[in-house]
């Protein structure tokens, strides 16, 4: 109860959370209490952590940060709700983040932007802002999170924290609301990544209820977290560090590479020379499959149901000049429903997906995209070649200032550019703090892994940290 309070006291700062809900907090710390009691603990019983509004939880309210969503109490849990609770963490309350975890900056949330605890004239990053900034303000020890296209990485960097994004299939989406189902990957944001180990370690495992699960022994994420680096050969990316990187970064990630030479790593050059091409294929690729998984949105099944559709049908029919124009009661309802609970970042992005994979359009630029992600794949193969982990920025800056972007997607999209192939790809990567760059704000090193190597990405930031 003493984070609820300090919740509490950031909330009007920060805006971290969409939901706290004291009572269920309070008896799930008792459940705790009793295994505890009845010496049933396991290692994290009665840890809090927070959990990202994407993922459902029984009885929470799970918005995905989306005003569709705003009365949607969910029934059960997410695997990866299922699992912290069987651990016996107790759940703070419900981080902010970018609707339906479509943005860079959580400035698209229907619940209003979260402000960075470093600086309040900063954004957190995003789509996973509000779990970074609540455990970058010690609101919570650690936080769940998502990676579609950098939502673990960039807001951790943003923010100063650790947060790691597995490789695609290890965490099960079961219950994460779907934004890109094939690039979508949930995670853990802590300060460090020996926590992020812990969190992994209950976040990860097979789920029967997620197709692309993957079946896998289990695995104990902390068993590498103490050896030395020695030999380690990190790969720097001509591309990632050319044109575009802001030179306080940039600078700041030098000297987290130096520092990783004195730990006894080898850091080579290496090329990943179609990384351009990340931000059209991910920007075909995530809308696509965002237009299709967000359809089931229509205040039918799932939520908002707009008061306002007779009236629309009316005026619209009135107005129709032909009779192929006019609409249906229920796609009145559809329309306005649709129209009502959807920003317009998330209609950006539902329009878009609808046109490229249209008739016409599917080959030119759908799978164009599907070609390309495969070529960045094999791009990052052959830097596998050469190294062990790749060193990257998070981020081309340090968090920008709040409204600096509002009215620009491109520029939002452009600042994904280091982050997105990861995803494209399925590797995991960790984000994890090397100092500060313009106006004090945190600089984030990104390290990226080939499938499978969550436990040398820990070990590294744990022997770096
Ligand atoms: N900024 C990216 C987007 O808007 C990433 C989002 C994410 O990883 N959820 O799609």
């Amino acid at each position: 109860s003493d984070y609820l309070a300090r919740i509490e006291a950031a909330q009007g700062a920060l805006n971290a959370f969409i939901t706290v809900d004291r009572e269920l907090t309070l008896a799930m710390a008792r459940k705790a209490d009793a295994s505890r009691a009845a010496g049933n603990a396991g290692l994290l019983t009665g840890v809090p952590i927070a959990h990202k509004d994407i993922f459902c939880a029984e009885g929470w309210k799970t918005t995905c940060g989306s005003k569709m969503l705003e009365h949607f109490v969910s029934p059960y849990d997410a695997g990866v709700v299922e699992r912290c609770t069987a651990a016996g963490l107790v759940t703070l309350g419900r981080t902010n983040m970018d609707e339906f975890a479509m943005g860079s900056s959580n400035e698209n949330s229907a619940y209003g932007a979260v402000r960075n605890p470093w600086d309040r004239d900063a954004v957190p990053g995003g789509s996973s802002g509000g779990s970074a900034a609540a455990v970058a303000a010690r609101l919570a020890p650690a936080a769940t999170a998502t990676d579609t296209g950098g939502s673990i990485r960039q807001p951790a960097a943003f923010c100063g924290v650790t947060g790691l994004k597995p490789t695609y299939g290890v965490v099960s989406r079961y219950g994460m609301v779907a934004y890109a189902s094939s690039l979508d990957q949930g995670g853990p944001i802590a300060q460090t990544a020996e926590d992020c180990a812990l969190m992994l370690n209950v976040m990860a495992g097979h789920d029967v209820r997620d197709s692309t699960s993957l079946e896998m022994a289990k695995e104990d994420y902390s068993r590498d977290l103490n050896q030395p680096l020695k030999g380690l050969r990190i790969g720097m990316p001509r591309e990632y560090f050319g044109a575009g990187l802001a030179a306080d970064v940039a600078a700041a990630i030098e000297s987290a590479l130096a520092e990783y030479r004195k730990l006894g790593a080898e850091v080579v050059e290496i090329s990943l020379p179609r990384t351009e091409l990340a931000i059209p294929a991910y920007y075909v690729i995530a809308p696509a499959e965002a237009s299709s998984n967000l359809s089931r949105f229509d205040g039918v099944r799932y939520g908002h149901r707009s008061q306002n559709y007779e009236a629309y049908f009316e005026e619209h029919n009135k107005e129709a000049k032909e009779e192929k124009e006019k609409v249906t009661l229920l796609e009145a309802m559809y329309e306005t429903s649709r129209a009502e609970g959807f920003g317009w970042e998330v209609k950006r992005r539902i329009l878009t997906g609808a046109y490229v994979l249209s008739h016409g359009y599917y080959d030119a630029y759908y799978l164009k995209a599907q070609k390309v992600r495969r070529l960045l794949s094999e791009d990052f193969q052959a830097g596998f070649g050469q190294c062990d982990l790749i060193a990257a920025p998070a981020a081309p800056t340090v968090a920008w200032n709040l409204g600096e972007k509002g009215d620009d997607p491109i520029a939002m999209y452009l600042a994904d550019i280091y982050t997105l192939g990861v995803n494209l790809a399925g590797l995991p990567g960790i984000a994890h703090p090397v100092g500060f760059g313009a106006n004090g704000r945190p600089v984030g090193l990104q390290l990226i892994g080939n499938y499978f190597s969550e436990a040398r990405l820990l070990n590294a930031a744990h022997q770096f940290q």
